[in-house]
């Protein structure tokens, strides 16, 4: 049978837009239909924004510090509108530099919504049908709020980057990375920032040292975290709801204009006011603005998955084996939709193996083990391979770690402190988990990583000599394990 296509690609992010780029590039014919900006999640409402607020957030303790080394620097206040301006031109162009690399490779893209009519033929929201080989379904997910009442009245992180002004006072409900990022993130940008996180410890399934650190060191930079707290009720604040308004008269608004939920969410339904929050510790506050990082789903809905017999998971994932191939033979689905390893990086590798099994006759599963991540918290947190309680169930282990506050900040008297620490196997001597929670510490675990992928022991990292004067050195001058386990 001929088909249009030898592959059609749905979704423009990450995963998608290197499968096709790849397979065009090796002479396959290839199309690619995406709804909304190419770049994707990553791009667009993720990683790169995400890192930019980082970034645009950390400023706000370099005078505090310059001071201390002689400089004579004081902070002014933060401009939002100049910087999401500068923001939004920096996506355009990195959404203009996607569309470029499909075109240049020879893909024919659509902008439009695509869904599955049978197990070789994509229907595009604007009428058009396509055939093809193989179908790649690179759909993501998206932010979900929790199933209450109200639960509207609260932003999700795709909004926070189209915020017109910065809320004075934010609450973050959520433990996960991202609402730890954005904890940071709008502390910095000198948002009144509360976070309720149901669970004893933020970052879930983390080194519980590390995840300890991070918990400490956000409490200390002003963010009133509250664990094993949840939203129980929350309404739009009004007379009848006049609780203490946790943004008022703060003085940690630093130029920060103030803002209503109205100001901030255009188009948005119902959120003509601040938000009332009854928490499950009995407290009640008015919030300018409530953000939900309480999980993603993956993008399944109203595509005609199941209908053409692709198998979805609880989660409403689609299920695929080792090569990234569904229930239906024709159909493949990579990245965020799988519910894998939600992580750029990894889309972008399940992409790449995608084309090699399947256009270059080359089977390649999908290594997810040992993948370095960095969590952009402040402090950073860098991390690899199993945490200490994970490793200790599995194995007996020596535990090397070690936490001081480095020269930079002894020197100007702050608190801040970093954290070294390796698992390691008691039996063969590897290296089984790395953590760091240090700046830069997503820059150091790349490097970490490559040692620990290749398998090295603790005496491969004590034979490597240290580079000084620095934080990272003790990752190599560690002699004694402070416990086993
Ligand atoms: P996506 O990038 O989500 O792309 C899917 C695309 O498909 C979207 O553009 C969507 O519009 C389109 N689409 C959906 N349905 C259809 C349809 N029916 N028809 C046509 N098009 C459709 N990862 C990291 O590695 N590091 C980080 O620091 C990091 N930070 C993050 C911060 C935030 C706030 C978020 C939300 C995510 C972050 N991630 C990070 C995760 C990362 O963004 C995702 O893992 C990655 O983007 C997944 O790529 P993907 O190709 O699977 O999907």
């Amino acid at each position: 049978m001929a088909f249009d296509y030898d592959l059609f690609v749905i979704g423009g992010g990450s995963g998608g837009v290197r499968a096709a780029r790849v397979a065009a590039s090796g002479g396959a014919k290839v199309a690619l239909a995406e709804e909304d900006r190419y770049g994707g999640t990553c791009v667009i409402r993720g990683c790169v924004p995400k890192k930019l607020m980082v970034f645009a957030s950390e400023f706000a303790g370099t005078p505090d510090q310059a001071r201390a080394y002689g400089w004579d620097l004081s902070l002014g206040a933060f401009d939002w509108t100049a910087f999401s301006g500068q923001l939004n031109t920096e996506l355009d162009r990195l959404e203009e530099v996607y569309r470029n690399l499909l075109k240049n490779s020879g893909v024919d893209s659509f902008d439009a919504r695509a869904r599955l009519t049978d197990a070789h033929t994509v229907e595009l929201s604007t009428g058009k049908s396509f055939t093809a080989k193989h179908i790649l379904v690179a759909t993501g997910g998206h932010p979900v709020r929790p199933d209450m009442p109200n639960a509207h009245l609260g932003m999700v992180s795709d909004d926070i980057f189209k915020l017109k002004k910065l809320p004075k006072s934010v609450l973050i409900v959520g433990g996960g990375y991202i609402a730890c990022e954005f904890a940071g993130i709008l502390n910095g940008l000198g948002v009144n920032v509360t976070q309720y996180y149901r669970g004893a410890q933020i970052l879930r399934g983390f080194d519980d040292e590390a995840r300890g650190l991070i918990a400490e060191s956000m409490q200390e930079k002003g963010i009133d975290l509250h664990l094993g707290t949840n939203i129980l009720e929350m309404a739009p604040a009004s007379a009848d709801h006049s609780a203490s308004h946790a943004g008022t008269g703060s003085d940690a608004a630093m130029g920060a204009p103030v803002g209503t939920t109205q100001d901030l969410l255009p188009g948005a339904e119902d959120t003509g006011e601040p938000v009332w929050v009854k928490a499950t510790n009995g407290s009640e506050n008015v919030f300018d603005a409530v953000f939900f990082a309480t999980g993603r789903d993956p993008n399944t809905a109203d595509m005609g998955l199941e209908e053409v017999g692709v198998k979805i998971g609880r989660r409403g994932e689609i299920v695929v084996d080792e090569y990234s191939q569904s229930s239906v033979p024709s159909i493949y689905a990579i990245g965020d939709v799988t519910n894998r390893v939600a992580l750029t990086p990894v889309a972008i590798r399940e992409g790449m193996a995608f084309v090699e099994t399947v256009f270059n006759g080359n089977p390649t599963p999908v290594d997810h083990e040992l993948i370095p991540t960095a969590i952009f918290t402040q402090p950073e947190m860098g991390t690899v391979g199993m945490s200490e309680e994970e490793a200790r169930e599995q194995e007996p282990v020596e535990i090397y770690c070690t936490s001081f506050r480095p020269m930079k900040s002894a020197f100007a008297n702050q608190p801040d402190r970093v954290l070294f620490k390796l698992v390691v196997s008691k039996a063969t001597r590897k290296v089984l988990g790395c953590h760091m929670v240090a700046p830069g510490a997503g820059e150091m675990i790349q490097l970490a990583g490559i040692a620990i992928k290749m398998g090295a022991t603790k005496e491969d990292f004590d034979r490597t000599v240290a580079v000084h004067p620095t934080m990272s050195e003790e990752i190599v001058t560690m002699r004694e394990p402070i416990r086993t386990a």
